[in-house]
């Protein structure tokens, strides 16, 4: 689900866009067009099909295999016809070309469709059958006969629309179970102003450790477990000599900020080789995102429903507290809100820069937004509509260094500001005679608004469509209004 959310976010913009460049009798002849090839390719295909026939498998899948088709024929058209007036249609074209080539996603979704056709079809088949089998045997009752039938009939058309009011969410449904990749969204890690510093200092470490084993851990999620757990109390190896029970340790011996049976925080510590004891706050952190990734299993992607049963049921300290874990999730969330709101929303200090784009430019995506490729944007792109390549500047005085970022950044300028913020130019031209800075990797004086030069053409192996990707050299917020036009 995530990877066609994420396809259609980049599908999305160009489709509008597109849509944009076009003139109203551009899309009258849209219109006429898209209809013309569906009214052909309807009355050519249903005169050429056998004619359907109710309750037969082969004969229903193939009838709405066919319909489905004619409705997407008619685009492909349209493409062609789109294609020599604007050139971000190919852009879209060449696209979805690549998901084709490089990627599973195509042939899974024309799997579960398939799929889905033979289950309608199986479906229409057994309707008929019962429907038949009960008819003929009303038929010879006596007296009731005559109001049976009917009835039977409209039984069967009510399962009728059930059944293809039930496909697409068992579509959905069989898409989860074999989507070919299972997207990993590493969540922005900033502090919501209610949080405690010192505790979200030892989560972030926690979580920097468990992301060095490959394992991507929530930090709002693990904050209100430990408001759950422990409320404000910070436990620092100190609890673990007091009297117990105490704030830190149960009665039922639950130790430490996240509340770990021993047994408990050995056996996921062991599980990923971490050293430490769980009365070291980062470790238990670290340890705790192994817990609930592995064993409990909950995540804020999932639903409030199925968090809260796979809280109560798999969670081995958390006992079964169905309400608890309810609370534990909306915290979870607040606090994600909060701490971007928080820090969205931050007085600016009056910068001097200036937008490095030409001034028809406009940011494509925000910072801060999910990626279709499974990561959390970190800086703003920068695009033209019909995505050419353009020519950049710098946006303040500073000293410039120009670097090859490989086949998925392409060239990367990296820009010191006098002001001491440091930016990068990311996507930047690989051939050097399109870059007006020396490209010998050391660093020169540049001026404000003086070309540093093209942005790479096209895609590069993680980005689509020519753009600049400007970003903080830490990947912190960044948004376009930091760079006023002028
Ligand atoms: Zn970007």
């Amino acid at each position: 689900m995530d990877k066609i959310q994420k396809t259609w976010a980049i599908i999305w913009p160009i489709v509008k866009s597109i849509f944009k460049l076009l003139g109203v009798w551009d899309r009258l002849e849209v219109l006429l067009i898209y209809t013309i090839i569906y009214i052909l390719a309807s009355v050519i295909l249903k005169e050429v099909l056998p004619k359907k026939r109710r309750g037969e498998v082969f004969s229903e899948a193939l009838h709405l295999f066919v319909d489905v088709f004619i409705i997407i024929i008619p685009f492909i058209g349209l493409y062609y016809w789109l294609k020599e007036k604007i050139p971000l249609v190919v852009q879209l074209g060449s696209y979805i070309l690549s998901l084709t080539k490089v990627d599973e996603l195509v042939a899974t979704v024309l799997k579960v469709f398939l799929v889905c056709i033979i289950a309608f079809g199986i479906a229409r088949w057994v309707i008929t059958l019962c429907s038949l089998a009960l008819q003929k045997f009303a038929i010879e009752l006596p007296y009731v006969g005559d109001i049976a039938v009917p009835l039977i009939r409209v039984v069967e058309s009510i399962f009728f629309v059930l059944t293809v009011l039930w496909l697409p969410f068992f579509g959905l449904s069989l898409y989860k179970q074999v989507d070919p990749y299972p997207v990993v969204i590493y969540d922005v890690i900033i502090r919501p102003p209610e949080a405690n510093e010192q505790v979200w200092e030892y989560i972030e470490e926690g979580i920097s450790n468990a992301q060095e084993n490959g394992m991507d851990c929530n930090p709002y999620l693990l904050y209100s477990l430990k408001v759950y757990e422990t409320g404000s109390t910070v436990c620092t190896p100190i609890w673990s000599l007091r009297p117990r029970p105490n704030e830190c340790a149960s009665y039922a011996g639950a130790l430490g900020m996240w509340q770990f049976l021993p047994e408990t925080f050995q056996r996921n510590a062991d599980r990923y080789g971490v050293k430490g004891n769980l009365w070291k706050p980062a470790v238990a952190a670290e340890v705790a995102c192994y817990f609930i990734n592995d064993e409990v299993q909950i995540s804020l992607s999932q639903t409030r429903e199925s968090f809260i049963n796979n809280f109560a049921y798999n969670g081995l300290i958390w006992n079964r507290d169905p309400d608890g874990a309810g609370v534990v999730y909306d915290r979870a969330k607040a606090l994600r809100e909060s701490a971007l709101e928080n820090y969205k929303s931050p007085e600016l200090e009056p910068t001097e820069y200036i937008w490095p784009a030409p001034s028809n430019a406009f940011v494509w995506y925000q910072w801060g937004v999910d990626m279709w490729y499974g990561q959390t944007h970190n800086g703003i792109d920068i695009a033209i509509g019909g995505l050419p390549a353009f020519q950049v500047h710098a946006l303040a005085n500073g000293q410039a260094r120009y670097w090859d970022g490989g086949s998925c950044n392409a060239g990367v300028i990296t820009l010191r500001t006098s002001q001491g913020d440091e930016f990068h130019y990311v996507h930047m031209e690989r051939n050097s005679s399109k870059i007006f800075i020396p490209t010998d990797g050391g660093w020169h004086n540049v001026t404000q608004g003086q070309a540093l030069g093209f942005i790479h053409n096209g895609n590069t192996t993680c980005s689509v469509g020519s753009h600049l990707h400007l970003m903080f050299s830490d990947g912190s917020y960044i948004s376009g209004e930091m760079f006023p036009k002028k």
